[in-house]
């Protein structure tokens, strides 16, 4: 999938529009994004530039472009502008399909009257001009018709015409805002609206009255109706497509169906949507579009629900699991034929299926129209795309006191026998669970070995005690039992849960993932099939549940419990060897580089500040007793996590990128931190060591990005001896098949679910 599509032309923006000149790749995006908006066949595409080449920046550049474009029009060739507005009427497909009737009107547009007021009324907003001229068209055509509709047609033609929405998860919600500000210059500012929070407005003219809007995935599936019926039909498609050929009603009887069901849906389209959906964007945005990969879930359906005419997916990470991924940005897209699951799987699917080669060679042909995607070895001209300066990867191999090998080595001869009692048993499968658990022991020893002791949490969400109290006693103890150590994944991270927790739907995560999940990105559960909405107090720990069963008197367990863990905690003061290890590489960069009065707020921001170092763990556990020696050595540091509340993420972020004391930040590996900036961190030491490696480049890649000023080191921490060498080296064999399946992308499988064979290498058996 690499460089598929690679566009050579180039496109610009006049100087003094952008804050920043845009770089040679995004001038080329800008040119392929241009044309594809203006092409009559699926008017947008997938920009899946790797992260850190500026996917934001071409987008706002394109932005710039078609707002100048359209101005001009205004002042220059209203001839132009009248024949963009019909194709501006024709790219709309939601509009098309409201009546299937051939378009008598078409070509007869002229600028009338009121066209021409609503044109210089806008003067000032040119990408409002276009809009509204093909609404008051479109209103005529359905004036005409309006004796025969029903009450429902008449609200739903006042739809007002808006700019972009920009769809993003909420983490990168502030982020988007600043730079859609900070990268354009004063003269051409873009009115901009974050629509967000419990007091955003009502009124869908209110958001018809900026350039850009910018919102979470969460607010468009609350507010937009999902197209249920659509889908299932396909579904059952695709399922027996020759019960359902056999089962071909007339044409006639299709079509009466089909404006049946339309209707049905306009009307439910304005009862029960919120203003979002109550206006005809020009363009949407899907900010890490990869969100919307599963088709069936309520975000990917209401994404598909909003009415524009351009449409946009950006995304590093297209493809994460499977083929069908690719069916839900094509049906976001309306890319004819493929936007339909019936003629994806007989088009691409099925063809992979039978034959891998010829199939992928058709995908990739399919792909070639709508994506375009460069990663950071890309080459133009014989040119590496960007100029990072270089970085180097060290692995530091520490090594264990007498105290924990021997504590190591006895849990490794437990886990061993252990194993062997599953294989030979023949229950190695139906054990996985329970000896990803006793893997996750032997890493974490190598972090601490209290890491090892504290298993189960008592952690829970907000206010889950009293839910729980209220739920028969049948259902805790069902809900307790998917809490049993080693039954289950994190159906999130795929790996034994951190803290576990189990929701009211009976679904096991690591409470770090869902915390993250519900908080940011969208609160239904994201187990497959599941889209319980849920809530903090819906969020059960093994302990919530247990006093529920002991009838113990909450408060009392609780304190009891939480006295312990802190106390555990506190007096774990052993510093294990390889926190030690962290400490002193923190040490070294710190004394090499003191913090001198020449060091501003200014200077941090500008890339000039201080040396400054990320340090990843997977565990929320280790970055506890990290910051226990971090403070001991007054080291000044922030912490970002999935337990924590966007708030206080944003306000540690900024801390960390501008206050010159604050010379570290401690990071969970899980934490959503996509799209996060930190280049003012050149250091970045990774705790432990991931199944996936691509999780660990994307954590370097926070700090290995564009504005990058300084070469970056990267120090990877292992034990000598341990399972953490065995893990590097199935990392290394992961990396290598995913590359030959995948065309040199890294794009491509993130398949993290270990075979017997690499069981068998982890457990040296
Ligand atoms: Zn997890
Ligand atoms: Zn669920």
């Amino acid at each position: 999938m690499q460089n598929i599509s690679r566009e050579k032309s180039e496109d610009d923006l006049p100087e003094g529009v952008l804050a920043v000149p845009l770089l040679r790749h995004q001038k080329m995006a800008l040119a392929w994004m241009v044309s594809k908006e203006n092409s009559s066949h699926c008017a947008g595409g997938i920009l899946a530039d790797d992260q850190g080449l500026g996917k934001t920046v071409s987008t706002i550049a394109l932005i710039q472009k078609q707002r100048m474009e359209q101005s001009k029009f205004m002042f220059v060739d209203s001839d132009r502008l009248k024949s963009e507005a019909l194709n501006l009427d024709e790219d709309d497909e939601g509009e098309q399909t409201v009546s299937n009737e051939p378009k008598k009107d078409q070509g007869a547009c002229s600028l009338s009257t009121s066209a021409g007021t609503s044109a210089e009324l806008f003067v000032n907003q040119p990408n409002n001009v276009v809009n509204k001229m093909v609404e008051t068209k479109a209103e005529r055509k359905k004036k005409a018709k309006v004796s025969t509709s029903s009450a429902s047609t008449s609200r739903s033609m006042t739809r007002p015409a808006a700019g972009t929405l920009v769809v993003c998860p909420a983490s990168v919600l502030k982020q988007w805002s600043n730079e859609l500000t900070d990268k354009v210059s004063e003269s051409a500012k873009l009115s901009v609206l974050v629509y967000h929070g419990g007091a955003r407005t009502k009124d869908p003219r209110e958001l018809a009255k900026y350039d850009v809007v910018v919102t979470t995935y969460t607010i468009v599936a609350n507010e937009v109706p999902k197209q249920m019926a659509d889908d299932d039909a396909d579904q059952k498609n695709s399922e027996e497509p020759s019960a359902s050929n056999k089962r071909k009603p007339s044409a006639n009887m299709q079509n009466k169906a089909k404006k049946k069901k339309k209707k049905l849906k306009d009307s439910n389209f304005d009862l029960d949507s919120g203003p979002i959906a109550r206006v005809r964007w020009f363009r949407v945005v899907l900010d890490e579009a990869q969100t919307i990969k599963n088709f069936r879930t309520v975000v990917a359906r209401a994404c598909c629900g909003l009415r524009a005419k351009r449409r946009w997916c950006l995304s590093g990470t297209p493809i994460q699991n499977a083929i069908d991924d690719l069916f839900s940005y094509f049906r976001f897209l309306k890319y004819d034929p493929y936007c339909t699951y019936n003629s994806f799987c007989t088009m691409i699917k099925h063809p992979i299926a039978r034959d891998a080669i010829n199939g992928y060679k058709k995908l990739q042909a399919v792909l070639k129209v709508v994506l375009l995607r460069r990663t950071k070895e890309t080459v133009i001209n014989g040119k590496p795309i960007i100029n990072l300066p270089p970085k180097t990867i060290n692995l530091n191999k520490v090594d264990f006191t007498q105290e924990e090998r021997s504590f190591y080595l006895m849990l490794e001869e437990r886990s061993r026998q252990q194993f062997k009692a599953f294989a030979a048993a023949g229950t190695l499968k139906q054990n996985y669970a329970n000896i990803l658990l006793m893997l996750l022991r032997l890493r974490q020893a190598c972090d601490h070995p209290i890491l090892v002791k504290g298993n189960q949490s008592e952690y829970g969400g907000d206010g889950s005690i009293e839910m729980a109290k209220k739920l028969p006693k049948e259902v805790v103890i069902d809900l307790l039992a998917k809490l049993e150590v080693g039954s289950t994944l994190c159906g999130l991270c795929n790996d034994t849960p951190e803290d576990a927790i189990v929701t009211i739907c009976g679904h096991v995560f690591c409470y770090q993932c869902i915390h993250e999940r519900i908080t940011t990105d969208e609160n239904m559960c994201p187990a497959p099939n599941c889209s319980r909405t849920l809530g903090l107090e819906l969020l059960f720990s093994s302990g919530a549940l247990k006093i529920c069963i002991s009838g113990k008197s909450s408060s009392a367990v609780a304190s009891s419990s939480s006295d312990n863990e802190s106390s555990s905690i506190s007096q774990s003061s052993f510093v294990s060897s390889k926190i030690q290890a962290a400490i002193d590489i923190l040490n070294s960069i710190i004394v090499m580089d003191p913090l001198t009065e020449s060091y501003t707020m200014e200077s941090s921001r500008s890339g000039l500040g201080p040396v400054k170092a990320i340090v990843f763990s997977q565990w929320t556990g280790m970055l506890d007793l990290l910051e226990l020696s971090l403070n001991i050595n007054c080291i000044q540091y922030r912490r970002l996590d999935g337990t924590m509340s966007l708030n206080l993420r944003e306000k540690n972020v900024k801390d960390f990128n501008t206050d010159p004391e604050v010379r570290v930040m401690i990071m969970s590996l899980k934490a959503g931190n996509l799209g996060l900036n930190m280049v003012s961190a050149c250091h970045v030491i990774l705790l432990d060591l991931w199944w996936n490696p691509y999780a660990e480049d994307q954590a370097v890649d926070r700090a290995h990005r564009i504005g990058q000023t300084r070469p970056v080191t990267v120090s990877r921490l292992t034990v000598k001896d341990t399972v953490e060498d065995r893990i590097l080296a199935l990392q290394e064999e992961k990396r290598t098949m995913v590359n030959s399946a995948f065309g040199d992308d890294k794009a491509g499988g993130h398949a993290t679910r270990l075979t017997v064979e690499d069981l068998r290498y982890l457990f040296r058996i």
